[in-house]
């Protein structure tokens, strides 16, 4: 664990939402009076109650359903600027704590309608909630820094807690429309413009049962041809397994869907979890990164429920990461919700390890390899200076 705690590490997959505090939420559910479901808050009492030990190992199953039946309750919740300028900060803290070095946050904008506020902390529109997100990233930057540069001159601890760069990611939800997908497009173009050391990406997620990413496909070429990198979220269904498998319209329309996604090779894949053995084959001739979430993979695709929701037991059943391990595919460990499926990045490498039997120079590896994958290239370098150097002095 102190390995795992201390180890620098690379977030690719987070959603802003997903990733808030449960303590935050419920906190923020009160003072607006929404009612959150019942499932959410018994999770809470178990996360205060349980040993950590059960709790770590026995998180409740939380299938697909029931995690899109979960987002739509936290709008609610973060419906004004100062909520929306909270949960940025909580989160940025909350991966720095845990020893993450740099950290790829998505979000889709959203307009923010309470004016409950003071000027300022109420209403805003999508571009101002990008802004919001932005300059609170700089700003932490900026005294990440200085509390570094700090805390190097003045502390004689060895293991000094290095600075994080956080960089955003503008998320497409595919549950919308064509006219939604292209003004977030849109704005992250213009944000790119104003904050060009900040907004790396876009990406394309929601509830994968709706819509198709051809529908979209035209928006994130013009997104590409502005220089923004993509990742889109694939394999999250079941699908054919090869072009002449089945009649089941459903299956085929998602092996089509995969195959489109590949076909448009973006810089990363989402999940990439239940892909038709025919284009996995494929991906394994010419890899895209994969970014893999472990427990949240165990809980949507449900892996749990035969192991009592133990997620060591659920996570032996998924259907690629060992062959992604014993072949060295290009894959990072995330966490995707850390709020939803109660964990941080700290937790998904043990679990990674314990289930897989890797050794620290495994993980260490698995790490520093995720650098290569980051969409703010220019960094890479110096990233990689920095984690080696640190991995050389937990190892002594
Ligand atoms: P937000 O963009 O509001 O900051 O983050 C929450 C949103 O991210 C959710 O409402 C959902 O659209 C998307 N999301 C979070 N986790 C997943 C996931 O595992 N799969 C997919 N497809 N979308 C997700």
């Amino acid at each position: 664990h102190r390995f795992c705690k201390h180890l620098p590490k690379i977030e690719l997959h987070a959603h802003l939402n997903g990733s808030i505090r449960e303590s935050t939420l419920v906190e923020l559910a009160r003072e607006r009076s929404v009612s959150l479901p019942a499932k959410l808050l018994q999770h809470e009492a178990e996360h205060h109650d349980a040993d950590r030990d059960a709790l770590f190992f026995n998180t409740k199953p939380r299938s697909l359903e029931e995690c899109f039946e979960i987002f739509s309750y936290i709008p609610k919740c973060v419906d004004d600027v100062a909520a929306l300028k909270r949960i940025t900060r909580e989160v940025l803290e909350d991966f720095a704590n845990d020893n993450v070095v740099y950290l790829e946050l998505r979000t889709g904008p959203k307009v923010l309608l309470m004016d409950h506020c003071a000027p300022e902390m109420g209403s805003c529109s999508k571009k101002q909630y990008l802004q919001t997100i932005l300059s609170i990233m700089s700003l932490f930057e900026n005294q990440e820094k200085d509390r570094h540069n700090h805390d190097m001159s003045s502390s004689t601890e060895k293991l000094v807690r290095l600075p994080m760069t956080p960089r955003l990611i503008v998320s497409v939800d595919r549950s919308g429309t064509v006219e939604q997908a292209q003004e977030n497009i849109n704005l992250a173009i213009q944000m790119v413009a104003l904050y060009p050391d900040h907004v790396v990406g876009v990406e394309l997620g929601g509830n994968p049962t709706r819509n198709d990413f051809r529908r979209f496909e035209p928006l994130f070429q013009k997104a590409r041809d502005h220089g923004l990198l993509i990742s889109i979220h694939c394999g999250e269904v079941p699908s054919a397994t090869d072009e002449f498998d089945t009649s089941d319209t459903t299956l085929k329309k998602a092996y089509e869907e995969a195959s489109a996604v590949l076909q448009f090779r973006p810089d990363r894949l989402g999940h990439a979890l239940l892909l038709p053995n025919d284009l996995m084959n494929k991906l394994m001739q010419q890899p895209i990164p994969i970014e893999c979430c472990p427990t949240s993979n165990v809980m949507t695709l449900e892996l749990a429920l035969h192991h009592g929701g133990n997620l060591i037991g659920g996570l032996k059943m998924h259907p690629q990461l060992q062959k992604w391990i014993e072949r060295k595919y290009p894959f990072s460990i995330n966490t995707d919700d850390s709020g939803i499926f109660c964990t941080n990045l700290t937790k998904e490498y043990l679990l990674v390890a314990k289930v897989f039997g890797l050794h620290e120079n495994d993980l260490a590896d698995i790490a520093i390899r995720a650098v290569d994958h980051i969409f703010d290239k220019p960094k890479r370098d110096a990233l990689i200076d920095l984690m080696a150097n640190r991995i050389e002095k937990l190892k002594n």
